[in-house]
């Protein structure tokens, strides 16, 4: 449990509002903590959440080395984790050359290079496409046989007939190349062994995010993925109970199965997953938050 999640993580980030020439995420993520602490937060590092349980109408979070926080009102942004490639030196690209998201930021950042993206599923292929549209040359690159297991049939048929889409199947990383910035990678096919070289100058990985919610777990709704269901996105079913009746109102736009309990940023069920959306989410929260104790207020 670390100050700074993912953002942290990423080497230079160029899409946050007000650093025109990008800063890395350790530096945002220190001033974030300086402005957090001039405004009365209180930090608590490491302490790993390991439940939720609520009792007069209380919250009590449980923690990994005993003892809890209680509190009238929660906000989850304990965030997921993206499965990264096993591959050597990944972190030194990650953020320059290596990606997590295919949006116009990215892609204006490889127009015109070769790219590969790495993933079978919807969310790969619809980044395959969409890179399609700005690079010469796309290889996407599944580790399975067949694409039709894990990709919808409408998305496999455009891979397909994309001219500049060229799919490698049971193919995987196996190095990276370049200094600074990516210059080539170097893939192996997992049946046969035959490696070849690709003179790719961006890699963008989609094989799945993991969202941090094991101590949510029986505690509020969580999708099928994991990820925490908020406001319209709660079934009717779960919010029948007895806790919901007394405030004569539907949940929040942000709030859980659980009022007064909200989820932001990359944690809950359909986020934006960028740093400016985990941000805006977790100051509406905090609005709604205050709603909360003001309507519950004794
Ligand atoms: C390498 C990389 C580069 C990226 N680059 C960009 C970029 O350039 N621009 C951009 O907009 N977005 C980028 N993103 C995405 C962006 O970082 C995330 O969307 C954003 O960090 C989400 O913030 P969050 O607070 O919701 O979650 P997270 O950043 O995941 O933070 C969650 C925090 O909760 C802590 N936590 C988890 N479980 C528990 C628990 N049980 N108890 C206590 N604490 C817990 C974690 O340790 C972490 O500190 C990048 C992501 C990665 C991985």
């Amino acid at each position: 449990m670390a100050l700074g999640g993912q953002a942290g993580t990423s080497s230079r980030i160029e899409n946050y509002l007000g650093f025109p020439a990008g800063l890395s995420g350790f530096e945002l993520a220190s001033r974030a903590l300086v402005q957090a602490e001039k405004f009365g937060a209180q930090t608590a590092v490491p302490q790993e959440a390991v439940g939720l349980k609520r009792k007069d109408g209380q919250y009590g979070i449980e923690l990994l080395e005993g003892g809890q926080v209680v509190a009238r009102t929660v906000i989850a942004a304990t965030g997921a984790r993206y499965r990264r490639l096993d591959v050597p030196r990944l972190g030194r690209f990650e953020g320059v050359s290596i990606h997590y998201a295919a949006t116009e930021a990215e892609a204006q950042r490889c127009e015109g290079e070769e790219i590969a993206v790495v993933g079978g599923g919807n969310s790969a292929g619809q980044a395959a496409l969409f890179l399609a549209g700005r690079t010469p040359r796309v290889y996407l690159l599944i580790r399975g046989d067949d694409l039709d297991k894990t990709m919808s049939r409408y998305l496999v048929d455009r891979v397909i007939d994309a001219e500049n889409v060229e799919l490698l199947a049971n193919t995987e990383v196996r190095e990276l190349m370049g200094e600074d910035r990516l210059e080539g990678i170097v893939v192996e096919n997992n049946r046969w062994g035959a490696k070849r070289t690709l003179g790719t100058r961006a890699l963008f990985v989609f094989i799945g995010a993991q969202a941090n919610t094991g101590w949510l777990e029986g505690a509020v709704e969580l999708d099928e993925r994991g990820f925490i269901l908020t406001g319209g996105e709660l079934e009717r079913s779960a919010l029948g109970g007895v806790l919901w009746r007394p405030l004569l109102r539907e949940p929040y736009l942000l709030e859980t199965s659980l009022p007064g309990v909200f989820a932001a940023g990359d944690v809950r069920s359909g986020s934006i997953k960028r740093v400016a959306s985990a941000v805006g989410e977790g100051s509406m929260a905090v609005r709604f938050a205050h709603q909360y104790l003001a309507e519950t207020r004794a």
